[in-house]
Order: structure tokens, then sequence, then C-alpha cells
């Protein structure tokens, strides 16, 4: 395990005492953040745009008093946290940040793309540091309530005030995450990761997998309604297995059949060809390819990627799965699901 990996509040960090911490964007990480963030004493304000809809949100949960423009939250800010969508950050970094940022005030980031592809370059006055939970953001929040925590990936892109691993520390320590640990990185090893897991392995790689399997099946003549439990459903039982005790824990509880199954059949599914696929992507990433893919489309008006997510959201799996999932009575207690969310 790598070193830096640890529990626990390090070195007695309190670089952030006292400091005015504005929170841009009350979405997924924002709300969590700025919760526990209160909750662990910090003056915590919102910057949100007037018409926006998480508004009401940040409203209801107390925030009246803290909630200002972009603009004069940023003025009064010690540190500023960018937890809004990473395509929205430029323009809003270079429209309403840059020209009100204190001189001396340190930049957050839960993600470190838009400092990684230089989309944003601060002036070097200002301490650029990344708190990235390792989780989505309702967990961030439930974990913290729970007296747990969701482990935090910490770097740092600018060390001006001499303190900014120990900001990064103490904003972790404040979201709960070093109830579950710290990891040291840097934004590169962050961004590039964390964009490679998500698409080749957590969501693109797993839902492909998962819909090749059912449409497999249902070509072959298959009941849907089976094909369905078999290639979606299930995959929550291993996936369990898998976070609590890993390839072991699950190789304990399948039966020999499925054993030998797996030994034999996993390689045939995922093979050279498909190592080969995950390098490409993984090249992309690394030279800033995707990132410029990405980046156009969301300036030309994200028609491309609107279409693309329609075509996903009207798959067969998803009618079929809509009727399964409305009898299964346990998944209507947690509706809304947005402990699920993840970007
Ligand atoms: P969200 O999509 O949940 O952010 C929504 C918030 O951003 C809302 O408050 C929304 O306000 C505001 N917003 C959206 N567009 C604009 C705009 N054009 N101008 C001003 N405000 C806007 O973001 P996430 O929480 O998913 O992501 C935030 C950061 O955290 C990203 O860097 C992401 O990579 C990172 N991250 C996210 C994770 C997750 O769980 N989702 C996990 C780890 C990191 P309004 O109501 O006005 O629309
Ligand atoms: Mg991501």
């Amino acid at each position: 395990m790598n070193a830096s990996y640890g529990l626990g509040r390090d070195r007695g960090v309190n670089a952030l005492e006292g400091q005015t911490i504005a929170v841009l964007g009350y979405g997924r990480q924002g709300r969590a953040h700025a919760l526990n963030l209160r909750e662990s004493g910090a003056r915590v304000l919102i910057g949100l745009r007037p018409e926006g809809a998480s508004r009401k949100l940040a409203l209801e949960d107390g925030f009246g008093s803290s909630l200002h423009s972009v603009a004069e939250v940023v003025r009064e800010a010690d540190l500023v946290c960018f937890l809004l969508p990473d395509m929205v950050q430029p323009s809003l970094y270079l429209e309403e940040v840059a020209s009100n940022l204190r001189e001396d005030a340190a930049l957050l980031f839960a993600h470190g793309l838009s400092i990684h592809y230089r989309m944003i370059v601060p002036s070097g006055n200002h301490d650029v540091i990344l708190v990235a939970p390792k989780g989505p953001g309702a967990l961030v929040r439930r974990q913290f309530q729970e007296g747990k925590g969701v482990p935090c990936l910490i770097a740092v892109h600018q060390n001006t005030s001499g303190k900014a691993k120990e900001k990064a520390h103490h904003y972790a320590h404040m979201i709960g995450g070093t109830r579950a640990g710290i990891l040291e990185t840097s934004f590169k090893e962050e961004t590039e990761t964390d964009l490679f897991g998500e698409q080749a392995v957590l969501c693109g790689g797993a839902t492909e997998l998962v819909k090749a399997g059912f449409e497999t099946l249902v070509a072959a003549g298959y009941q849907p309604e089976l094909a369905y439990f078999e290639c979606m459903h299930e995959l929550k039982l291993i996936v369990d297995l898998l976070y609590e005790g890993g390839l072991t824990k699950m190789h304990e509880f399948i039966s020999d059949t499925a054993k030998y199954g797996t030994l034999e059949s996993g390689t045939r599914v995922i093979d050279k060809h498909v190592r080969q696929n995950m390098q490409e992507i993984l090249n992309e990433i690394q030279d800033g390819r995707f990132a410029a893919r990405w980046k156009k489309e969301y300036d030309n008006g994200l028609a491309n990627y609107r279409n693309a997510l329609s075509r996903e959201l009207h798959h067969p799996i998803e009618e079929i799965g809509r009727g399964l999932r409305s009898q299964m009575s346990w998944l209507q207690k947690q509706a809304g699901g947005d402990e699920h969310d993840r970007s």
C-alpha cells in the first residue's frame, strides 16, 4: 500500500481555521461538502447563479444568509471551491472568479480536469489544491452523518502559502475524509485515473458489458426479464462481494461451477483486443485528445452527447428493467437513488 495513504487527522492540521470557504455550486458534491463543512465549524458561503434550481435546496438547508452570487462570495473567500460541472468551471473562472479573487485566496477542486488540461490557469499567487472524494456526493454526506467518511485523494498544484497540503488535509478532514483515509496524489494522476476508471471500467465498461450480455441472451431467444436479472440485477451482488473482500471473497461465495467458468471464460470476454482498446483510451486521456473532444462537444451545444445519451436511456434493457424494478419494494424505499450519482 502507498505509504501516503493514512487514517486520522495528520499532523494536527488547522490550516483553514477561521477562514471563509466559498462553495461554488450546490449539486452532488457542493451540497455534501457545504453541509459537512458547516457542521465541522467552518464559515461557509454558497455561490450560485440567481435563477438556478439548486438555490431552493440551499435555502431549505438553511443557507439563506450565506447564499449570494458567485462574484460576491469569491470576494470574501479565503478558499474558493469549484463544485460545479467541469465544463462550466473555465468560463465561470474567467467571467466571475478571477477578477474577484482575493490576492491570497486558495482554489480547491474535487476533480483535476480543468487545471490539468489548462482550461483554468490561475495566477501564481494562489494555492491550488485538490480534494477528490472517491465516492458520490450523497455518500459523502451520509457517511459523514453516520460518523464515517469517504476516502479522499488530495493533491497540490500550486503551493504559494507554503501550507497548501495542510489546507487540503484540513478540508478533507472537515468533510469526513480522514475518517476513511487520505491518499496523496497529483492533479495529473487523479485526473487521468478518474477519467480512465469511469470510461473503461466503472461506467462505460460495465454498462457495455451488461448490454452486450443482455443482447446476446435476448437474441438467442431467452426471456428478456431473465436476461435482465442475469446481466444487470445480479451484478450488484457480485460487486458487493468485490467491495467487501476483493476477488477472494467473491470466489469464496460463488459455486465451484461458477468459479471454473469464470476462470475459463473471463479472459475470452476481456481479451487482448479489449486490453488494447483500454490502452488507446488511456493514451487519448493522457495526451489530452479526450478532454479536447469533450470541450469541443460542450462548446458546440452538446447535440451529439444528448443524442447518444438518449439512445442509451432508450435501450430495451431500460424498459424491461423499469417494469421489474417497480415490483421490487425495497428499491422504492430509496426512491431518487441520489446516493448513486458519480462523475
Ligand atoms: P453538479 O452537476 O451536481 O453541479 C450542479 C451545481 O452546479 C448546481 O448548483 C448548479 O446550479 C451549478 N451549475 C451548473 N451549471 C452552472 C452554470 N452554468 N453556472 C453556474 N452554476 C452552474 O456537479 P457535481 O457535483 O457532479 O461535480 C462537481 C465537481 O465534483 C466536478 O469537478 C466533478 O468532476 C467532481 N466530482 C463529482 C463527483 C460526483 O459525485 N458527482 C465525484 C467526485 C468528483 P444551478 O442550480 O443554477 O443549475
Ligand atoms: Mg470523474
